[in-house]
C-alpha cells in the first residue's frame, strides 16, 4: 500500500518531462508539414528539356521560379486534353485533374541558361505568366536555430531535475524552488491541537494566549490604537514542546498555521533564500490570519557579518534580510504573526529581536517534577497500563527529561511490553524504556573479561560513594555495570534542579565525577582509560569555573565568555599568553585537588567501598536503597524532589 504511494507520487514528473519532449517532437513534425508542406507539394516531375517543348507550343500558362532553383509550371486548361499531359491524371490522388496548376516542376539548375530560355520564347510571341517568389520555409529554419538552444534546455532541467533530489510534492521540481516548503496546517488537515494537549509550561502558555486573543479579534485591539505583535520567539532545548505549543496557538485561534524549519530556506543557489521567504509571506496573507512557524531559526538568524571569511554567508544573509523587511513590511492589520523557534537566542541576529519583529520571547523550559507529571499524563491516556502504575514514581525517574523524551518513553515502555506478550503495560517497562533512552540498547553479550569487570564495578562503585558522601553531590539512583550503548557501567544521579551553582557544590560534583578514577587508584593502584568521559566532564567544568564564571582564586572576577557570540575565540584569545598559562594553572590545581578528595574519601571508606564494587559485581545493578544498606542513610538529603 506504501509502495503504492509512492510510485504514484513519482509519476507526475515523469509524465511531464515526456509530454515535454513528445510536445517538442510534435512541433517539430507540425511545424515542417505546414510551413514547408506546400512547396513539395507531389508535382509531376519534368525536366528543362520537356519544358522547353512545352513552353514552344505554347502549353505553359505560367512559370514561377521558387528560391531560384526550383520551377514550377501550369499548363493552360485547353491542352491538358494532349495526350502528354495526361499522365497528370494519375499523380493526383484523388484521381481528378488539378486544373488550376501548377502541374510539373523541376531542378532550374543553371539560372541564366533558363533566363535565356524564356526570353527567347518570350521575343517569339509565346505568351506567358512569369514570376520569381523566394518562399522561405521560415519555421524550419527558425526551429533549426532553435534547435542547440531546446536541447540545453532539455538537459538543464534534467540536471536541475536531479540536482533538487527528485520530485517531492510532484512536477518538476526547478518551478518551484523559489516557492516556500511550509507546510500548511488548516480546517482542512485533521491534525487539531489544543493547549489542552499541551501539558506544563503554564507561562508559556499564558504568554501565547495574548496571541491568540489578537488572531480571534484583532479589532479589539487595533481599536484602541495598539499594534498587534508581529512575532515571538520560542527559546528552549529541543524536544520541549516548542512546535507543540505554536500547533496549539493555532488550533486555539482557529487560523491556518505555516510550519517550516529555518533550513529550509537554505538552498545551494543564490536567492532561492529570499524568494522562499517571499513566497511564504505571500502565502500567509493571503491566508490571513494565520501563522507562520519557523523551527530552528538560527540556521538562517544567526548574528550576520560574523567569521565571513569566505562570502559564503551572503546567501544567508540575504534570506535573513528579506525575512526582516517582510516583518517589517507587513501592515499592522495584515494579521499574519510570526512564531519562531531556537535553542540558542544568544546567537540570533539583534536585528531580529528588535521591537516589531520578535519583540517577545517566551521561554520554554526543561519540564521539571510537576511537569512531567502533567505530560506523562497526556502521553499515558492512550496507552493500555495496569491500574496501580505509579505516575508520580515515573516523573521522579526520569530527570533532565523533555517532553519528547517522555513521550518517547512512553512508546518505548509499550513496544517493550508488547514484546513480553503483556497485555498491559508495566512499570517494569517504563523503567527499561527509561533505561534504553538514556544509555542505548543493553548488551548483554559483549566480551568482557573478569578483571575488566572488576575494575568497571569498582569505578561505578566510586562515583557512587563519593556521591553518597558529599553533601552537594548529586544523590544517586541507580548504578549498573551492564554495559549499554558505548557506556561499560552508569551511575544515575537525580540532579538538583537549581538556578545558580555555588563554587562548593561544583568542587563536589567534580569529586564525584573523579570518583570512578580514584576508587581505581586506591584499589588497584592502577588507573584506566575508562575515566575518559569522566575526566572531559572535569576538564570542562574547571575552565568553566576559572574563564567563565571567576569562581577561582588566581584569576578573580573577569570572564571570558562573550554571550553575545561576536567574537570567534578560535582566532583570537581575549587573554594575553601569561593569562592563558595561569588559567591552565589554575585548572589543573583545581582538578587535583578534588582528585587528591576523592581518594581521601575513599580510603578513608575503603571497607564500604569494596562492600559496594562486592555486590554490584554480584547484582550487577544496584539502587539507592542498597547504598542505604551499606554506606548509612545520607545525612543531609535536601533533595526537593524527595520531598514529595
Ligand atoms: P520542539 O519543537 O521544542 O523541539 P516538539 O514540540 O516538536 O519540540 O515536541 C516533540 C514532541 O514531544 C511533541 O510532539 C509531543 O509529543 C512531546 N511533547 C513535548 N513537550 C510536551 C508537552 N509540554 N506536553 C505534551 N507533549 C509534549
Ligand atoms: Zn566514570
Amino acid at each position: 500500500m506504501k509502495k503504492n504511494k509512492k510510485e504514484n507520487k513519482q509519476e507526475p514528473p515523469k509524465l511531464n518531462i515526456y509530454w515535454i519532449y513528445g510536445a517538442i517532437i510534435t512541433i517539430l513534425l507540425g511545424m515542417s508539414f505546414f510551413g514547408g508542406g506546400s512547396n513539395f507539394k507531389n508535382l509531376s516531375k519534368t525536366n528543362i528539356s520537356e519544358f522547353e517543348r512545352y513552353l514552344n507550343s505554347g502549353d505553359v500558362s505560367q512559370v514561377i521560379v521558387i528560391n531560384k532553383n526550383l520551377a514550377q509550371i501550369s499548363i493552360k486548361e485547353e491542352s491538358l486534353s494532349k495526350a502528354e499531359h495526361q499522365r497528370l491524371k494519375s499523380t493526383n490522388i484523388f484521381g481528378q485533374q488539378n486544373i488550376k496548376g501548377p502541374h510539373y516542376q523541376f531542378e532550374v539548375g543553371n539560372l541564366e541558361l533558363f533566363q535565356r530560355k524564356l526570353e527567347k520564347a518570350e521575343e517569339k510571341g509565346i505568351e506567358f505568366k512569369y514570376e520569381f517568389s523566394t518562399v522561405e520555409n521560415r519555421w524550419l529554419d527558425v526551429l533549426l536555430g532553435f534547435l542547440p538552444i531546446i536541447i540545453i534546455i532539455g538537459i538543464w532541467i534534467f540536471i536541475m531535475r536531479r540536482m533538487s533530489g527528485g520530485g517531492v510534492g510532484g512536477g518538476s521540481q526547478i518551478f518551484n524552488i523559489g516557492k516556500s516548503k511550509a507546510k500548511l496546517f488548516d480546517q482542512n488537515t485533521d491534525i487539531k491541537i489544543t493547549f489542552k494537549d499541551v501539558a506544563g509550561l503554564e507561562g508559556a502558555k499564558e504568554e501565547v494566549q495574548e496571541i491568540v486573543d489578537f488572531l480571534k479579534n484583532p479589532a479589539k485591539y487595533t481599536a484602541l490604537g495598539g499594534k498587534i505583535p508581529k512575532g515571538a520567539l520560542l527559546v528552549g532545548m529541543p524536544g520541549t514542546g516548542k512546535t507543540l505549543l505554536a500547533k496549539a496557538v493555532a488550533g486555539e485561534a482557529k487560523v491556518p498555521f505555516f510550519s517550516l524549519s529555518g533550513s529550509d530556506f537554505v538552498e545551494m543557489f543564490v536567492g532561492v533564500g529570499a524568494s522562499r521567504v517571499r513566497d511564504l509571506f505571500k502565502q500567509a496573507k493571503d491566508k490571513s490570519p494565520s501563522i507562520i512557524f519557523i523551527d530552528e531559526i538560527d540556521a538562517i538568524g544567526r548574528a550576520r557579518g560574523k567569521s565571513n571569511f569566505t562570502g559564503s554567508n551572503d546567501e544567508r544573509e540575504n534570506t535573513l534580510n528579506q525575512l526582516l523587511t517582510e516583518m517589517d513590511g507587513f501592515g499592522t492589520n495584515s494579521n499574519v504573526i510570526v512564531l519562531a523557534a531556537t535553542n540558542r537566542a544568544d546567537v540570533l541576529d539583534k536585528a531580529l529581536m528588535r521591537a516589531g519583529r520578535f519583540d517577545r520571547q517566551i521561554y520554554v523550559d526543561l519540564p521539571d517534577l510537576n511537569e512531567r507529571l502533567e505530560i506523562f499524563k497526556v502521553h499515558l491516556k492512550p496507552l493500555k497500563i495496569i491500574k496501580s502504575l505509579d505516575f508520580e514514581f515515573l516523573a521522579k525517574q526520569t530527570p533532565g527529561f523533555s517532553g519528547a523524551d517522555i513521550a518517547n518513553v512512553c512508546n518505548e515502555a509499550a513496544l517493550i511490553a508488547a514484546r513480553k506478550n503483556k497485555k498491559a503495560v508495566g512499570k517494569q517497562d517504563f523503567l527499561d524504556a527509561v533505561d534504553r533512552i538514556v544509555g542505548g540498547l543493553e548488551k548483554k553479550n559483549k566480551i568482557i573479561t573478569k578483571e575488566e569487570k572488576k575494575t568497571i564495578a569498582y569505578h561505578e562503585a566510586g562515583h557512587a560513594a563519593v556521591s553518597w558522601l558529599l553533601k552537594f553531590a548529586a544523590p544517586l539512583v541507580k548504578v549498573t555495570i551492564v554495559p549499554r550503548g558505548q557506556s561499560l557501567g552508569a551511575a544515575w544521579y537525580l540532579p538538583e534542579e537549581r538556578m545558580i551553582v555555588r563554587t562548593e557544590q561544583m568542587l563536589d560534583e567534580m569529586c564525584a565525577t573523579l570518583g570512578g578514577r580514584a576508587a581505581e587508584k586506591v584499589m588497584f593502584n592502577k588507573i584506566s582509560t575508562g575515566a575518559l568521559s569522566d575526566l572531559e566532564k572535569v576538564t570542562r567544568q574547571a575552565r568553566a569555573m576559572v574563564s567563565v564564571y571567576g569562581l577561582n582564586d588566581s584569576i578573580g572576577n573577569i570572564t571570558y565568555y562573550d554571550s553575545s557570540g561576536q567574537t570567534d575565540y578560535n582566532f583570537t584569545k581575549p587573554y594575553s599568553e601569561e593569562t592563558a598559562q595561569k588559567i591552565d594553572n589554575e585548572i589543573s590545581k583545581i582538578i587535583e585537588k578534588q582528585y587528591k578528595r576523592a581518594c581521601d574519601l575513599l580510603k578513608s571508606n575503603k571497607k564500604k567501598l569494596i562492600a559496594l564494587a562486592e555486590r554490584l559485581l554480584e547484582k550487577e545493578v544496584i539502587f539507592k536503597d542498597d547504598l542505604e544498606k551499606i554506606l548509612g542513610k545520607r545525612p543531609f538529603d535536601i533533595v526537593k524532589n524527595d520531598k514529595k
